[in-house]
């Protein structure tokens, strides 16, 4: 018997990027807790089919009635795309509760050759889009009674610099701050908005050393907890925050990343 309390029964939810990796685990979350998810993707429609099949499988397991799973593409750095989608959603659910602005990329932007074409992708995406999408929400959060939760993805490189990502890093800090700064401007209209920080996560965004032992170990080294975390690792803290249990908390980043943003390099003193 699972003991995933339903503490999102009937909460609708929309997820982006969640045809795979963190996004697919906390929807598959969301709708273990009782939620009809919205999953999101741009270019990944046999995931994105395979994210909805698994949706109704544990909607089936954790013993609740089937329900109205969806799939919305939209690139989310096209501000037509996510009105279209979100729009879409209010009209066929005639609601939305949650946002999770999940979506994101990451390259390399050495700080002597990143481009303007580097650096606004990256921004438009983990940065412009949320802004964008949390807007469109935040419009029919006000629109009815109910309030409503917004939760960004954020990353460890909100707070530690990313020699050689400055693009990444910059996107990051500045979610940190567009969280904030929501949370604070609609903190007595019922809305939520808080960002998860992930440290190093088992997703295809490390592609570069999750299937390779040897590269895998070296990033595990530098992780005070000795592993790299699993999106599942990350997810139950999305469906916390989502949850009515959450309901005083708001502009706060929670890190889940084994360790990370302690300041590892302090573990033996080397000061005086
Ligand atoms: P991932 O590459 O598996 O997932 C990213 C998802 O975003 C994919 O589904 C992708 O299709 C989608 N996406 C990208 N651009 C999009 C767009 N323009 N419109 C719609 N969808 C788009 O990687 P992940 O690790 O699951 O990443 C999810 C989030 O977690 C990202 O915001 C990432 O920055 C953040 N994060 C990841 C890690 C990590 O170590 N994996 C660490 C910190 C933060």
């Amino acid at each position: 018997m699972s003991t995933i309390p339903h503490r999102l029964a009937g909460r609708f939810a929309l997820v982006t990027g969640s045809s795979r990796g963190i996004g697919l685990a906390v929807a598959i979350r969301f709708a273990q807790e009782g939620a009809i998810v919205a999953i999101n993707h741009r270019n990944d429609p046999e995931d994105a089919d395979k994210a909805i099949a698994k949706l109704h499988e544990v909607t089936a397991a954790a013993g609740l009635p089937k329900v109205d799973h969806r799939i919305v593409v939209a690139d989310v750095a096209r501000e037509g795309d996510i009105e279209r989608a979100i729009g879409e959603l209010v009209s066929g659910w005639g609601r939305l509760d949650i946002l999770v602005n999940n979506a994101g990329i990451q390259s390399e932007t050495p700080g002597d050759e990143m481009s303007d074409d580097d650096v606004s992708k990256i921004l438009d995406v983990n940065l412009k889009g949320p802004a964008l999408a949390s807007r469109v929400a935040i419009r029919h959060f006000l629109s009815r009674p109910g309030g409503g939760v917004i939760i960004n993805t954020s990353s460890v490189h909100e707070a530690i610099p990313k020699p050689g990502y400055a693009a990444y890093a910059m996107s990051k800090a500045g979610l940190g701050h567009l969280t904030r700064t929501l949370a604070l401007e609609f903190a007595e209209k019922g809305i939520r908005v808080n960002a998860i920080g992930p440290g190093a996560t088992v997703t295809a965004m490390n592609d570069a050393w999750r299937n390779d032992p040897a590269k895998r170990k070296s990033v595990e080294s530098h992780i005070p907890m000795g592993f790299a975390g699993d999106p599942e690792d990350m997810a139950p803290a999305y469906a916390f925050l989502a949850s009515d249990e959450a309901r005083y908390i708001t502009g706060q980043t929670l890190y889940i990343d084994g360790g990370l943003t302690l300041y590892p390099d302090f573990k033996h003193n080397w000061s005086s």
